[in-house]
Parts: structure tokens; C-alpha cells; sequence
């Protein structure tokens, strides 16, 4: 027996020692196709599928608009770092069952001494992994399917969908909006490039970049956070015969702000804390700047032809015998190509699929006037959740559809701190999201399940097999 048969008879053993899931209980309604839709189906949507099945929440769909699996999700995409910035022992989708955890998983293929010696877990193996996760648990999510708009009807949502086969309209009682970075507002690209530049003279780190076809050429990086550096770091693997990464601070952001409320309490019950606190902590977080790795760094530095760039903003850009010039603190520089490692914002204005709501969202500035030296336009736009992930309407009783959609990714980070979708927040978001998913479909067949649960019920045997000792 190999070990990779272990590792499934452990994990096969497990779920049959947390018995058999739940038979759905929740009744079905006329017209109705799903009783949630998820829309992504990258980890954070597996794993939500994973939980809803094992609190018995039935005809649950996952959509996701990449083409595959493998382009599903960041992980062999967007993601170009070696290892993974998560600590290799938080826990991640196998919500409590250890079986089902990474550990378990690299334990079964590699041995324990391999899982010890490993300080970070390698992205790729992170891929593999939940590859085994998705196919050992039978989540199969419907690739090549993008939601492109949520138009609220009566108690239910009629979800417009572009398949393989066109355009499809399906309903949902409950959505969960498990997109990632890009689904939570939309990546960010200097105007600077936008524009002044034709489009294939740049690429945002989130796009597919041909890397190889860098060979030789001289590569602009605009950004200086992890995915940045990361970006820097293939071109050079890749042969660019020179990278200068530009960044605007004058140092590159060390401090990993989040770190001083990484423990349980502050991270379990942040949600409970008052507006000013919540702030308080996004502004810091967003005034030290998102920190790279330091093994992101020293893939790049390693290199005689990577330059950096400090306190070195962009503000021009044109194009001149086929190459970009850009003039940065007097030196004009002349590249072949640009990659945007500016990241996302958190603004739902640019969602296409919220666009029938989009006013109707609850947003942080409407709830909360900060002092003025902490103001900050950017963060006033991130939607203000409810307690289970749940938009908000901003004139209450407006838009009561609006608290059956669910956001699990990055437009929480000012309601509930970071890291939200990323691996350590499940253990904290999931069972939050499916008990509050699981509440309000109770509340709401609340007349059918009570008929159901005061119905008749057959008796598990009759007199007779007592009547010969009634004395
Ligand atoms: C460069 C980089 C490095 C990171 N490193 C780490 C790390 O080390 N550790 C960590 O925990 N986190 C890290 N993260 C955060 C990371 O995004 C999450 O951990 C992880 O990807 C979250 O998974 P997810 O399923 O929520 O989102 P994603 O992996 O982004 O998946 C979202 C899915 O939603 C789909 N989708 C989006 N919109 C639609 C639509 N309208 N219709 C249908 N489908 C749609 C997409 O196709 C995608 O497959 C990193 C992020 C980036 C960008």
C-alpha cells in the first residue's frame, strides 16, 4: 500500500467517524434552483460548500468563472511566490477534521520528519493539496460559469449567469460572494500607465504574463508589496536582462502591522469591537503598508540586474520607439514592458454583478466619522458587514434582500480584520457564515418545519414486545 492510499483511508475513516452528512432539511420551494449559490470556487468556496453539506443545507451550487481548476483560485495564477506567507500550522478548509488537514495530507506522501523539516508550505503543494481536498470530498465546482449581475426578486435572487452554453438566469435563496481579491472591488492600475500607454505594454500582477517572452527585455515593477516582488522575481528567473521596481515609500514596508492582535481573542471576537476601534486598526494596517516576505525580497536582491527604486512614484509614461520611457526623479528610464504590482481596491462601485444595489450597500461612511487625522476616502468605501458576513442595507427596510448575501473576501477587511479569505480566517468565517445561513432558512420555512417537527411519528415498536412481563 503507498502512502498516498494511506493518507485517503485515514481521511475515509474520519468522515466515517463524524457519520454519514446530513440528509437537507431544508424544504424546497417551487422555482427555486439552489438554496445558496457560491460564487467562487476557489478555497474558500469549497470549503464553505464542504461546512453548508455537513449542516445538512442542501442543493448548494459553486460557480466560478475560470476556465479549469487550475485556473481557478490564486494559488497557480496569480500567486508567484515559493512558499506560502501562512505559518504551515494554522488550520485551513479541514475545519476540525484533522484527517483532512494539509499536515495530514503532506504527512501521508512525504512522512512526518519531511513535514517537520518544512519551515513554510510551497505553494504548489498548497495547489496539490486542495486539488485532493476538492476531488476527495466531492465538491465539483461548475467552471466556465460567471456571475455577471444579482437582480434581487420577491424573497429570492435570480443569478444571470454566463455559461459555456450563453447566458442562463438560475435562483437562489442566499449567496455567498467567496471571489477573492478581484471580486471585492477590482485590481488596481496607476492611471499613470492606463492613461498614457497602450495595453500591451503592461499587465496587473493578477493577469496572466508571459514570462518567458521577458527574456532579455527590461521590466518595469511598479509596487513594492509581496506580489510585486514576487513578479520581480520571475522576470529575473526568467532571463530579463534587468528589473527596476519602483516604489513610492521611502523604505519598504517591514512592519507586519496585523501581527500585535494575531492571537485568538482579538482575532475571534473582532467583529464585537467598536467602529473607532475597527479603524483604527485598518488605517494602521494601511499606513505601514502590506509587507513582502523577506524571502520574496531575497529572490530579487540576489540579482546584480534588479533595481530598486525608493521614494520613486510614477507620474509620466509614454511610449517611444517601441520601448516605455518614464522620467522618475530626473532619470528617464526606458523599459520594455510594466507590471502593475499595485494591488486591489475595495471599491463594490466596480462590481458588475452588485450593480442593481450597489447604492443600496451600507458602506463604512455611513456608519462611522473618523477623527480627521484618520480619515481616508478608500476605507469609507468598504461595505459595513453584519455579524454574519451579511450586507447591510443603508436605508433599512429599503432593500431587506440585500442580508442574504454573504462576503467572505477582501471588501471584509475593515468589518472584520484581515486576513479575511485567506487561509487562517476559516476556522473563524466559515462556521460563522453557515450558521447564519442555517438560521435564517430555519426562520424563514419556520411554518414547514414546525408542521415538521410536530408531525406523527411512527412508533419504534409496539406493546407486544413488553406485554408479557406487565405484570
Ligand atoms: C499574491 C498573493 C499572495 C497571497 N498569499 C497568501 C498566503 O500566503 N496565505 C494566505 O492565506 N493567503 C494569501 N493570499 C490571499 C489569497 O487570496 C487567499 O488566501 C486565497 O486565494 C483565498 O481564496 P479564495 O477562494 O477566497 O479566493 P481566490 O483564490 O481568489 O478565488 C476566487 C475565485 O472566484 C472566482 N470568481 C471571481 N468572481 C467571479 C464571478 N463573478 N463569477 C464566478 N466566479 C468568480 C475566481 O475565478 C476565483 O477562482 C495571497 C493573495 C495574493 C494575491
Amino acid at each position: 500500500m503507498n502512502r498516498s492510499t494511506d493518507l485517503d483511508s485515514c481521511a475515509r475513516t474520519a468522515l466515517r467517524l463524524i457519520g454519514p452528512d446530513p440528509a437537507n432539511w431544508v424544504p424546497d420551494r417551487q422555482g427555486i434552483d439552489h438554496n445558496v449559490a457560491i460564487i467562487g470556487g476557489g478555497q474558500t468556496g469549497c470549503a464553505l460548500a464542504f461546512a453548508l453539506r455537513r449542516a445538512g443545507i442542501g442543493k448548494v451550487t459553486v460557480l466560478d468563472a475560470a476556465p479549469d481548476e487550475q485556473r481557478a483560485g490564486i494559488w497557480l495564477n496569480a500567486a508567484r511566490m515559493n512558499l506560502l506567507r501562512t505559518p504551515k500550522t494554522l488550520p485551513g478548509p479541514e475545519l476540525g477534521i484533522p484527517a483532512l488537514s494539509f499536515q495530514a495530507w503532506y504527512e501521508a506522501r512525504h512522512g512526518q520528519e519531511a513535514y517537520t523539516a518544512i519551515d513554510r508550505i510551497r505553494r504548489t503543494d498548497w495547489a496539490d493539496y486542495l486539488s485532493w481536498y476538492k476531488r476527495f470530498l466531492g465538491i465539483n465546482p461548475r467552471y466556465q460559469t460567471r456571475l455577471d449581475r444579482i437582480e434581487p426578486t420577491g424573497d429570492h435572487f435570480k443569478i444571470h449567469l454566463q455559461t459555456p452554453t450563453g447566458a442562463v438566469i438560475e435562483t437562489t435563496r442566499k449567496i455567498i460572494l467567496a471571489t477573492g481579491f478581484a471580486g471585492a472591488g477590482g485590481r488596481v492600475i496607476p492611471d499613470v500607465l492606463t492613461a498614457h500607454l497602450s495595453p500591451t505594454c503592461y499587465a496587473h500582477t493578477e493577469d496572466t504574463i508571459d514570462f518567458a517572452a521577458l527574456r532579455g527585455k527590461t521590466v518595469g515593477v511598479i509596487g513594492a508589496a509581496a506580489s510585486a516582488f514576487d513578479a520581480a522575481g520571475v522576470a529575473l528567473e526568467h532571463g530579463a536582462a534587468d528589473v527596476h521596481l519602483f516604489a513610492r515609500r521611502d523604505t519598504i514596508a517591514a512592519i507586519p502591522i496585523t501581527r500585535s492582535r494575531g492571537f485568538p481573542g482579538a482575532y475571534d471576537n473582532y467583529h464585537q469591537l467598536p467602529n473607532a476601534d475597527r479603524w483604527h486598526q485598518a488605517i494602521r494596517f494601511f499606513r505601514a503598508g502590506s509587507t513582502p516576505t523577506t524571502d520574496a525580497i531575497e529572490r530579487t536582491v540576489k540579482y546584480p540586474n534588479f533595481h530598486l527604486h525608493l521614494s520613486a512614484p510614477w507620474t509620466n509614461a509614454t511610449e517611444r520607439g517601441g520601448k516605455i520611457e518614464s522620467t522618475v526623479n530626473g532619470t528617464t528610464y526606458r523599459l520594455d514592458f510594466v507590471i502593475a504590482g499595485t494591488g486591489y481596491s475595495g471599491d463594490l462601485a466596480s462590481r458588475a454583478e452588485l450593480r442593481d444595489f450597489t447604492d443600496q450597500i451600507l458602506l463604512w461612511r455611513d456608519r462611522y466619522t473618523p477623527p480627521l487625522a484618520e480619515q481616508d476616502e478608500m476605507l469609507a468605501c468598504y461595505p459595513y458587514l453584519g455579524a454574519g458576513h451579511e450586507f447591510l442595507e443603508r436605508t433599512p427596510g429599503s432593500s431587506p434582500m440585500l442580508q442574504h448575501i454573504h462576503v467572505q473576501n477582501p471588501a471584509g477587511f475593515v468589518s472584520f480584520g484581515l486576513p479575511i479569505g485567506d487561509v487562517p480566517s476559516m476556522k473563524r468565517d466559515i462556521p460563522v457564515i453557515v450558521g447564519r445561513i442555517s438560521a435564517d432558512l430555519f426562520q424563514a420555512d419556520l411554518e414547514v418545519l414546525r408542521r415538521r417537527m410536530t408531525g406523527d411519528v411512527a412508533p419504534d415498536f409496539s406493546e407486544a414486545l413488553y406485554r408479557s412481563a406487565v405484570r
